[in-house]
């Protein structure tokens, strides 16, 4: 009998919120007194929580917004973005955890259905919305009343609320621990006005077409690649991984 499935496994992946702060505390912690001469600063950051879990900082972005991002219906996720010219006022970063089939269940499909349970609980507390708390606000697991010093720069509305109600607890745990250690790096980014977004789910995909050796699926023609198909997260490793399928279909067919 034709078999129609493609084999496809869960993977690891993580999630968590974005994080606003003013780009010009940003550029003052990397660059010091020379900070007005140069261009705006990012950052990378890591830290390996009590738990085990890793908390790292994603797709940061001088100078950009915060994007609601949503495909499905009535289910909410949030991305960054920055113009070219990376001049609004704040800067942006994914701040994620890692999970695991120990967090979500063995089945393939398993970590898609944490994924739009995430979701739809963002749509439903932003009501309809990007969630939005104060960092301060977050660590009391209290829903913001008022925005602080920063305002919000959005591409969508956002919504003040809870983020708590959203993300599993371990997830806002080990959240607050590697934020206050990013204090310690960057002055001011555990500070009590900072903005909590959420829910960034979609850092890489959580399930993975599988393929042979030829990058080909159990279904001969079909060649999954990128993001969506399990291989790549972001841009490059996206576009590096289908000239990667390019080739491998020129061997194939056309030497
Ligand atoms: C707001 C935002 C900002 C981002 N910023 C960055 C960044 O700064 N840096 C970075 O590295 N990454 C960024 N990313 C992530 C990046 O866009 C993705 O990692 C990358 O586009 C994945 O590439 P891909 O080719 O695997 O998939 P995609 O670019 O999603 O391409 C899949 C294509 O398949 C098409 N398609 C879907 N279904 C069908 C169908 N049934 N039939 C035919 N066509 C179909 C889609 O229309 C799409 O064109 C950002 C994403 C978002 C949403």
């Amino acid at each position: 009998m034709l078999n129609n499935y493609l084999d496809i496994k869960s993977k690891p992946f993580a999630i968590g919120v974005r994080i606003s702060h003013p780009q010009k505390w940003i550029n003052e912690n990397q660059y010091g007194p020379m900070a007005k001469y140069l261009p705006p600063a990012d950052y990378k950051l890591t830290y390996e929580a009590q738990s085990g879990r890793g908390v790292y900082s994603f797709c940061m972005c001088p100078g950009g917004f915060v994007v609601n991002s949503s495909s499905e219906d009535k289910a909410l996720c949030i991305n960054g973005m920055s113009n070219y010219k990376r001049d609004e006022a704040n800067a942006n970063s994914a701040i994620i955890v890692t999970i695991d089939s120990k967090d979500y269940g063995d089945n393939p499909l398993s970590g898609i259905e944490f994924q739009r349970k995430l979701e739809h609980l963002a749509y439903e507390k932003g009501e309809g919305f990007i969630p939005t708390q104060r960092w301060e606000d977050f660590k009391n697991n209290t829903s913001s009343k008022a925005l602080g010093s920063i305002n919000p720069i959005y591409k969508g509305n956002y919504h003040l609320a809870n983020l708590h109600e959203i993300l599993p607890d371990y997830i806002c745990h080990d959240l607050i621990e590697a934020i206050d250690n990013f204090g310690r790096k960057i002055k001011g980014f555990n500070d009590n006005d900072a903005l909590v977004s959420a829910v960034e789910s979609r850092t890489s995909s959580p399930v993975r077409i599988m393929r042979d050796e030829t990058l080909m699926t159990n279904i001969k023609g079909i060649y999954p690649c990128g993001e969506g198909a399990g291989y790549a997260g972001g841009i490059t490793s996206s576009a590096i991984d289908g000239i990667k399928v390019a080739h491998s279909i020129i061997e194939n067919y056309y030497i």
